[in-house]
């Protein structure tokens, strides 16, 4: 299979890494490349992008600008609004959002149940609303998305969180209280090279039960090694949203001890 991933800038992508090792151990030929295109001509050239590939993972900045070009979108890329995998079914193209399907997976992995707790979820960029829609799909009793301006936050976001029950608020809010369950950063703040730091507390890190940081570089984030439950790093998610995308383009399942050995030689 032609393969890629199709964003504007992606110099450090770890994608076609996580692409190849599959090929590997499968012993398949297929090839994953990198597609940048500037915003200035990606209308122009998605058509003949589309027709070219069999399928493709998409990235910032157009998860969003890619579904008037769809026939038809999957149940969680059409509640999320952005899709970052395209795939054929039947002749048409559909869009899928697998990072909803990462994300699912990686509370999984810690033995999460969100049922009826409280979800706390850092940041609100590119990856939260997929974090959200996922929280709200699993009956999340509490939502709270945190961020440094609760009130620049724009108007688009806040009915995205509004209609699946999370309030906004501000760091201050946060407290170090018993009914905290699970505690997501999805900011950047951690992450290579400004390591060593945390976006909140130890103290209010420890609080939770489960933590969850989608930070993958470095594998163990300063508020990992603060967490006290069970937790899973960000290197998780991103490889089970390539190996989700790869599923839907093989139509098949992937064996988990393949995608377990993926895992452990994507954070060695
Ligand atoms: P983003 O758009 O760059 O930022 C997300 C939010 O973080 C912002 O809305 C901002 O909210 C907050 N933020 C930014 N800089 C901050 C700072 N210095 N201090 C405190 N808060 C800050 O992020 P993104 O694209 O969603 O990615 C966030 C992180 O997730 C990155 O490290 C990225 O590599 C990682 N990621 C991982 C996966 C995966 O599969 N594992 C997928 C996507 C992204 P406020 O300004 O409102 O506070």
């Amino acid at each position: 299979m032609k393969l890629g991933l199709l964003g504007e800038v992606l110099g450090h992508s770890l994608s076609p890494v996580i692409h190849e090792k599959l090929f590997q151990k499968l012993g398949i030929s297929s090839t994953y490349e990198l597609i940048e295109i500037p915003k200035d001509t990606f209308q122009k050239d998605l058509p003949a992008l589309l027709s070219s590939y069999d399928g493709l993972n998409v990235t910032i900045p157009y998860k969003v600008d890619v579904i008037p070009f769809l026939d038809g979108l999957s149940q969680e890329a059409r509640t999320i609004g952005a899709v970052n995998t395209i795939g054929r079914k039947e002749g048409k193209l559909w869009g899928f959002n697998t990072d909803y399907t990462g994300f699912a997976r990686t509370l999984s992995r810690i033995d999460c149940d969100v049922k009826g707790k409280r979800a706390v979820v850092l940041g609100h960029g590119g990856a939260s609303r997929a974090i959200i829609q996922c929280l709200f799909d699993e009956k999340a009793g509490e939502i709270h998305v945190i961020s440094r301006h609760p009130e620049k936050v724009d108007r688009d976001f806040l009915s995205f969180a509004r209609q699946r029950g999370a309030i906004i608020e501000g760091y201050d809010s946060l407290k170090v209280e018993q009914d905290n369950y699970l505690l997501v950063n999805a900011t950047p703040v951690g992450m290579y090279p400004k390591t060593g730091v945390s976006p909140v507390s130890s103290e209010l890190t420890a609080s939770f039960a489960k933590v969850v940081d989608i930070i993958y570089n470095p594998a163990e984030t300063k508020l990992l090694q603060d967490a006290r439950g069970s937790a899973s790093n960000g290197m998780y998610m991103l490889v089970m949203q390539a190996m989700a995308a790869e599923e839907i383009w093989m139509e098949r399942e992937i064996p988990r001890e393949i995608i377990t050995d993926i895992v452990e030689e994507m954070t060695q």
